[in-house]
């Protein structure tokens, strides 16, 4: 039998999504955030991991993000630290990758600090915002203690890392830190998606993603899926209007129960993991390099899917004009322009659903190229 384990990741921050949206991802009495996210999950008997940008720069939001991370970690899932620095140093700067050594150390020892203060315990895992890390994040890991990073996201052009073989799904030992991918597949995208995909129902179909777990699991005994703190929620490209995606609700609890009916699978948080290879390294390192790939006829579904999110997010601007809503910019928390010439990547750049870190700032709903 082929044995797995999967450790499900959630990013959790608010982003620059109306109000605090992005991590309650409330809309009316109805709650479709982190939360709901942490119970789909417990329903099941299923631990998730939850990756907390501890870097905003508001307060009330903050202290917002704190309570909601210790009700996850009263239900048995696992809180971890997840850097944004832009939200407290240099707004300029969306990345770690994009600071110096020594500021990395700097931004990674405050994140503890408040972390601990948050949470009553240190974080031992790490995982960089927009997949920017670089190679000195390892140096700065090794130099605050975090052993465990999770930010090398193959093929991902954010991610300054090159691991030794090229991509792989395969947890190595880099730079003296326990690196634990996130999980990617390949299917050529015809210009229409980014061809590396993260092992998630957030942007993919519940079929493609059975498809690539079924042909991972007999060479790869770990699986990492990636999920954000609003992955089941929509929005108009205004972000004055958010709805919940009811499809992504399904088919992220079809996902988890399916970890928890598989007979041959069981689920780990980072903090499990981490004590797994303390006590036997063999276990966790083990597995085979590359990354599967999935067929383009996968791509129908989701361009179907984007077709739909289309036309709802075509009647929510109407909506908008008549209701004359305007967007939420009152504090100032407003996203971060993107950069031109500089080459500095933005905070929040045009990303697609399931392939990177923030999603559809631009197209006329989430998920548009
Ligand atoms: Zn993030």
């Amino acid at each position: 039998m082929a044995r797995v384990e999967h450790l499900i990741t959630i990013d959790t921050e608010f982003s620059s999504h109306l109000r605090d949206l992005g991590v309650t991802g409330r809309i009316g009495q109805e709650e479709c955030g982190a939360l709901k996210l942490a119970q789909i999950c417990r329903a099941e008997r299923v631990k998730a991991t939850f990756f907390v940008d501890v870097y905003g720069p508001h307060a009330a939001r903050n202290e917002l993000l704190r309570e909601i991370g210790l009700r996850i970690q009263d239900q048995g899932h696992d809180v971890e630290l997840h850097t944004h620095p832009d939200g407290r140093y240099d707004r300029q700067r969306g990345t770690m990758a994009h600071y110096s050594l020594s500021e990395q150390v700097e931004i990674l020892q405050e994140g503890k600090a408040i972390f601990a203060k948050w949470f009553g315990c240190e974080p031992i895992a790490h995982r960089a915002g927009d997949w920017g890390a670089n190679r000195d994040v390892f140096s700065a890991l090794r130099a605050t203690n975090i052993p465990v990073d999770s930010s090398v996201f193959a093929g991902w052009p954010t991610c300054r890392v090159d691991i030794p073989g090229g991509p792989t799904n395969r947890p190595t030992l880099y730079e003296g830190i326990l690196e634990i991918p996130p999980t990617v597949f390949y299917r050529r995208g015809f210009g229409l998606a980014y061809p590396y995909r993260l092992l998630s129902t957030d942007g993919q179909s519940m079929r493609e993603v059975m498809d690539v777990i079924q042909r991972l699991k007999p060479r790869l005994p770990l699986l990492v899926s990636v999920f954000h703190s609003f992955s089941l929620l929509e929005w108009n490209a205004r972000r004055t209007r958010y709805w919940v995606a009811r499809h992504e609700v399904r088919k992220f609890e079809q996902f988890v129960q399916a970890i928890a009916r598989d007979d041959e699978a069981t689920s780990l948080t980072m903090r499990e993991i981490y004590e797994q290879y303390r006590r036997d390294p063999a276990s966790v390192l083990g597995g085979s390099d590359g990354v599967p790939h999935s067929s383009a006829v996968y791509l129908i579904p989701r361009a179907l899917e984007r077709a739909r999110s289309a036309v709802r997010g075509a009647l929510v601007r109407s909506l908008d004009s008549h209701h004359g809503l305007r967007p939420w910019t009152r504090s100032g928390f407003r996203p971060i322009p993107r950069p031109t010439a500089s080459g500095v990547s933005p905070r929040n750049p045009e990303r697609e659903r399931g392939a990177g870190e923030e999603k559809g700032t631009t197209g006329s709903v989430r998920g548009a190229p």
